[in-house]
């Protein structure tokens, strides 16, 4: 037990929180003994035994009394990687959450981020035993745990080992589900099989994790998500009324955009249920609309064009112009093409707009219409 604090001087890390958390792995590794395989081919085994640590001055050095907490997750304790280990800033809008598994040990792993030569990085790190987190990277930072994955994703290492479905405890998948809802709940992401993926669905990866053992059913079902894959449609013809009792996939619609823009209305199921209608009522009261918990033309129009209001006008393409489209289909109630290209179509579906409610007819879309838009006029 008096070993402790050399223990912890091994593990490398270049603070005592992280020094504590890999010599109490150790410790841990000891009470439970284990077998290991050795670079030449031996096996090594280490029987169980109990070892009470005398932490020293690492005592009071456990993240909870004396860690940072994490500034983007509360749960979360923060032990940054090493400032080489991952970029600074991102490329891409965060879209998807990437599983995966550490094969080696939770404190291993924090402090392999600190590792000045490591190269890896992830943004959080989940413990098996009990789902304890610790965040080593800034959500608004470029990890490095999935190649070309890593500008649009959040990476959520799990402690232990492809292999052995033992580490995958309950608490940990409740841990991780619950930071994972919370990052789709945050940054929009499709609670889908598409959206929040194994490392080893990430084009341009040779991993495996998080293997055959971890169970995505039972972890999108704690996500509050699908396990199947698939993009929810949001471009229709029409956007006719929903409301209590509504099925299909314009509901399915509406609840997506409810969740992406924080009304949580569960999962995307296309079932308009008593969750839905209060996160409708939310958002209703939000954009001064009444608060009927119905999704009329005023709602749709409000729902769809949410978000950046960019200055758009012919020629303008993306997806702001598809968003734009499909608003001014829920205002206008005839099909505007929401094909992604300002054409004369838009621009002449602009003009009608701006001309019905009283705005400069210029079919240019500044601030004023797109205000006009988001508050479902
Ligand atoms: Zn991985």
């Amino acid at each position: 037990g008096a070993w402790y604090e050399a223990v912890a001087a091994y593990g490398g890390a270049e603070d005592d929180a992280t020094a504590r958390l890999y010599a109490d792995a150790v410790y841990d590794f000891l009470g439970q003994g284990l077998t290991a395989r050795t670079a030449g081919g031996e096996t090594v085994r280490v029987a169980p035994r109990t070892v009470e640590p005398d932490r020293g001055k690492l005592e009071r050095a456990a993240g909870d009394e004396f860690g940072v907490q994490s500034t983007d997750y509360a749960p979360a304790l923060w032990v940054p990687a090493d400032a080489s280990n991952y970029t600074v800033g991102r490329t891409s809008a965060i879209t998807h959450v990437v599983v995966h598994v550490t094969q080696g040990s939770y404190a291993g792993s924090i402090s392999w981020f600190q590792n000045p030569s490591s190269d890896v990085s992830a943004h959080y790190t989940i413990r098996s035993s009990d789902g304890q987190v610790t965040q080593s990277v800034r959500e608004k930072d470029t990890a490095w745990h999935a190649r070309s994955g890593n500008p649009y994703s959040v990476g959520i290492e799990h402690e232990g080992y492809v292999s052995d479905p033992a580490w995958f405890t309950d608490a940990m998948y409740r841990s991780s589900a619950a930071l994972t809802k919370h990052l789709a709940d945050r940054y929009g992401i499709p609670k889908d099989r598409a959206h929040i993926v194994g490392h080893v669905e990430v084009p341009g990866n040779d991993h495996t994790d998080p293997g055959p053992y971890w169970d995505w059913s039972y972890y999108m079902q704690l996500v509050g998500g699908s396990n199947s894959g698939g993009e929810v449609r949001l471009t229709f013809p029409a956007y006719t009324s929903v409301s209590t009792g509504s099925t299909g996939d314009l509901v399915r619609a509406a609840q997506h955009l409810l969740n992406q823009q924080g009304y949580d209305a569960g999962t995307a199921d296309g079932i308009f249920g008593s969750g839905t209608a209060t996160a409708v009522r939310s958002f209703q009261t939000a954009k001064g609309l009444t608060a009927d918990g119905v999704v009329g033309r005023r709602t749709w129009t409000a729902l769809l064009t949410a978000g950046t209001k960019p200055v758009l006008q012919q020629g303008s393409t993306g997806a702001a112009v598809e968003r734009l489209q499909r608003g001014l289909t829920a205002a206008l109630g005839r099909t505007v093409d929401a094909d992604g290209v300002f054409g004369p179509g838009t621009d002449a579906a602009v003009r009608e707009y701006q001309s019905s409610r009283t705005l400069t007819v210029d079919g240019i879309v500044g601030s004023g219409t797109w205000g006009a838009l988001q508050a479902g006029r």
